[in-house]
């Protein structure tokens, strides 16, 4: 069998492609609701080419009112879902081998947005299906590809799907990386609050306000200060051994202007970063201002979220299991005035964490400061190593990658996040740096050739 998929294979090469610049020659970033199109036109566009594009291979599908594809390769029951999507994040900038939406092929590479995330790894597992039919392969199962099409902006797509249709015995995402995710941590990432009389003290902080996104080390971060000089504030910041962190300070009529310029990192990998909001309300923190509501609050949050704290040590919640490996977590917004604050954390939760472990103790910690705090842990997503399934996946990968397979962890949270027996399976081989949501997003065809063989056994292994 294996010797007849490699023969199948040999040239596709160009037909896969080929392909793959077909869809990403469509910029499917969300956009406006239309009717039939509940994410805009261009994720319905790309839908529509995909479809067409199954229909033209011999395997026609669905439309489904626009939230996501079908394409089934028989009419048994269905064993296996692949589950992918084809809308984008949008084209960015800094690119310098050719414009997001203009697919270019380079020394083995081809490059645009969505080459790698997700468009490339669909075709190959549309063409995985496409080679299990054209080898006349007889299969007891079916395998149904997923065709989402609002991955990137809140999975409302298969969650409407998953609404009406039940899920499959077993489930792939080739969304990621191989060999194996069988673990995504669990997310805690609550809302926490106070509020105060309109204060007049001086020195004090007037506000202060941090980072963009919840699950992003904020890259920058401003305060305004009043009462006190910019020499003054100036002065503390070589006592606080704070690296990698620029502050600018501004003279302005209301006081000092400080920005504080560290480096954005995705909120599950917080030590990747240099936390610009942790470290702003360090200085704040150490400056002489009058004590106040808010001088209180910025020294409790220095205490609780020290800037270099990416486990929750200070807080209580450090925490790490065998399997899943250590809570990790990322201080990421903050607002604060002259009558209150709020502020949020982005934690990724491994799967010893519980209730009692996480959430009670940061309500605890907080509470002692007459802070209200909201939010609940969404669990982690686990499928044992051991199953017959991940057997399978980790068999059918080694057998074309040449490479061993293991199981990894992550922090971040993939579509089959809640997929009972789900996994995300591919199709970016170990080491291979992607660049997905940045410039420069690329696949390696050849690689991606060998992630169509992967998926061609897996569907003969579980189907046949
Ligand atoms: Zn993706």
């Amino acid at each position: 069998m294996q010797h007849r998929i490699h023969a199948y294979f040999a040239d596709k090469e160009t037909q896969l492609i080929e392909t793959v610049s077909r869809l990403v020659r469509i910029d499917s970033t969300i956009g406006e609701a239309q009717p039939g199109m509940p994410f805009g036109p261009g994720p319905a566009a790309a839908l529509e080419e995909m479809l067409k594009l199954s229909a033209e291979w011999g395997l026609p599908g669905e439309n489904l009112e626009g939230y996501v594809g079908t394409v089934d390769l028989n009419d048994q029951e269905t064993a296996l879902h692949i589950l992918g999507h084809l809308d984008v994040v949008d084209g960015g900038e800094g690119w310098t081998v050719t414009q997001p939406f203009q697919p270019k092929l380079v020394d083995g590479l081809l490059y645009g947005r969505g080459t790698d995330d997700d468009k490339g790894p669909m075709v190959a597992a549309l063409l995985a299906m496409k080679a299990v039919k054209d080898l006349g392969i007889p299969l007891k199962k079916n395998v149904r590809m997923i065709l989402g099409t609002d991955e990137e902006t809140g999975f409302r797509d298969i969650d409407w799907y998953f609404d009406r249709h039940s899920h499959a015995p077993y489930t792939i995402s080739p969304d990621a990386d191989f060999p194996i995710i069988n673990i995504e941590k669990g997310h805690y990432q609550p809302t926490f609050s106070a509020s105060w009389d309109q204060e007049a003290a001086l020195p004090r902080v007037t506000s202060l306000t941090g980072g963009p996104r919840l699950n992003m080390v904020p890259p920058k971060a401003n305060a305004l200060v009043a009462g006190l000089t910019a020499e003054e504030i100036q002065s503390v910041i070589p006592t606080l051994g704070l690296e990698g962190i620029t502050f600018t300070l501004t003279q302005q009529e209301d006081g000092v202007h400080i920005l504080a310029v560290g480096q954005g990192a995705h909120g599950s990998t917080p030590q990747e970063g240099r936390n610009a909001q942790t470290a702003l309300v360090a200085l704040l923190a150490a400056l002489p201002l009058a004590d106040c509501p808010s001088t209180q609050t910025i020294r409790t949050l220095r205490d609780l979220f020290p800037h270099g704290d990416f486990t929750g040590q200070a807080l209580g919640i450090a925490q790490s299991d065998e399997l899943s490996g250590h809570l990790s977590l990322a201080f990421t917004r903050i607002d604060l005035n002259g009558t209150g604050f709020e502020g949020r954390f982005d934690s990724r939760t491994p799967l010893c964490a519980n209730d009692e472990n996480t959430r009670l103790v940061t309500e605890a910690a907080m509470g002692q400061f007459g802070w209200t705090v909201k939010g609940e842990i969404d669990p982690p997503h686990h499928v044992p190593a051991d199953s017959p399934f991940i057997q399978t996946l980790a068999k059918c990968y080694e057998m074309y990658s040449g490479r061993k397979s293991e199981c990894l962890c992550i922090g971040g949270g993939t579509y089959v996040h809640g997929i009972p027996g789900g996994v995300a399976f591919g199709a970016s081989m170990p080491g291979f740096v992607s660049n997905l949501h940045g410039p420069d997003e690329k696949v390696n065809v050849a690689d991606l050739l060998t992630a169509a063989k992967i998926f061609t056994q897996v569907i003969i292994e579980l189907c046949a």
